[in-house]
């Protein structure tokens, strides 16, 4: 059975209530898989499952933090959220003002109306400017693509955005070279909002910077939120830092989404066991309190050759017999329906009858 599909959810969950206020993106059973091709004809011999059936719905100016190791698929989410890839199947159903359509249905003409709504920041703020170009020059064609036909207009917005990211307007006529790592993703965040986005998918945006600008960009992201009243996607590795931006977290292993709650909820009481390890290696602030450290054994197994049953059995210290058979459902937690999860140890499985422990934090 299909552990995460969207007719599966329940009603008073807020992953999937079509047609419900405020709802800006939903996300149905999104696949995305990569061929592995061998041989002197290139056979398809497999597939890599990078993404493999995730469903989530995004309300207006919220942030989802999107969480896990390398190889779990977030980056991958972020890219066919954006289209930057087509997906494998699946429905990603924006809501524009007259309606609600399938970006997967639309040619690359009818995606500009979603280009201008959703923008984009990569990791890397060294490489999302072109070194050759002025600022001024990475700004304007954007503006130009997107209908902006006015000189005067572009310039003006220019220095509003950069103005709006603390650095000065005078900086639109030099090179990205000239500038640090945290002024170049700030200007890579101007540049983002520059067209007027109201959301933006940040894909590790602070993780190529060091500690001490990490929060201030992090601050001026919130603040940018706040006034513009922009929707987030935010995916990061480091937990930390996604609990502090994030409204709603999910945590994805091996192409899936394990553990969906609020932040709160789950940063004060984890319940999956891959999110229980991913938290206590976040340090905790203070002297007094210890944490005791759970430690993941091996590697992210290959997503063309996933364990049976539950992806994670093979590093789960909690595993049980039917973890390695039966793959667990993602349902809510009984004690706590907005919470929701893929583990035998709290919720039902498929055609099975092994006790389960309930509740167990
Ligand atoms: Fe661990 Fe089993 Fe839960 Fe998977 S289903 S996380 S193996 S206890």
């Amino acid at each position: 059975m299909n552990s995460q599909s969207y007719q599966q959810l329940p009603e008073n969950c807020s992953q999937g209530n079509p047609g419900q206020e405020g709802i800006i993106f939903e996300i149905r059973n999104l696949k995305k898989y990569y061929p592995v091709l061998a041989g002197f004809f290139r056979k398809t011999v497999g597939w890599v499952k990078a993404l493999d059936d995730v469903s989530i719905t995004i309300h207006a100016g919220e942030t989802l933090g999107v969480v896990g190791e390398s190889g779990c698929g977030k980056t991958t989410f972020g890219k066919t959220m954006m289209m930057l890839q087509h997906p494998t199947s699946g429905e990603l159903l924006f809501h524009f003002p007259e309606g609600k359509r399938d970006l997967a249905k639309l040619s690359s003409k009818e995606l500009m109306p979603f280009r201008r709504k959703v923008q984009m920041i990569f990791q890397d703020p060294f490489s999302a400017l072109n070194p050759s170009k002025k600022i001024f020059d990475s700004f304007d064609e954007p503006l130009r693509v997107h209908g902006h036909e006015d000189p005067k207009e572009r310039k003006e917005t220019i220095v509003r955005n950069l103005e709006m990211v603390n650095l000065s307007a005078d900086y639109m006529y030099r090179y990205p070279h000239e500038f640090s790592g945290g002024q170049r993703q700030r200007i890579c965040i101007a540049r983002a909002l520059c067209i007027g986005p109201e959301m933006v998918i940040c894909d590790e945006p602070v993780s190529a910077l060091d500690v001490s600008i990490q929060a201030q960009v992090l601050n001026l992201m919130k603040d940018l939120q706040r006034q513009l009243g922009l929707t987030y996607v935010f995916i990061a590795h480091d937990l930390s830092v996604v609990q502090y931006m994030s409204d709603k977290i999910m945590v994805m292993y091996l192409g899936k989404i394990v553990e969906m709650a609020d932040s709160i909820s789950l940063y004060e009481m984890p319940r999956h066991p891959y999110t229980q390890a991913l938290l206590s290696a976040v340090p905790i602030p203070s002297i007094d309190v210890k944490k005791k450290r759970i430690i993941l054994q091996g590697d992210v197994p290959s997503p063309i050759d996933k364990p049976s049953g539950c992806a994670f059995h093979p590093r789960c210290r909690d595993a049980m017999d039917i973890c390695r058979r039966i793959e667990p459902e993602f349902a809510p937690l009984s004690d706590d329906p907005s919470h929701f999860i893929a583990c035998h140890l709290y919720g039902k499985t498929s055609g099975e009858s092994e006790p389960t422990r309930k509740g167990k934090a």
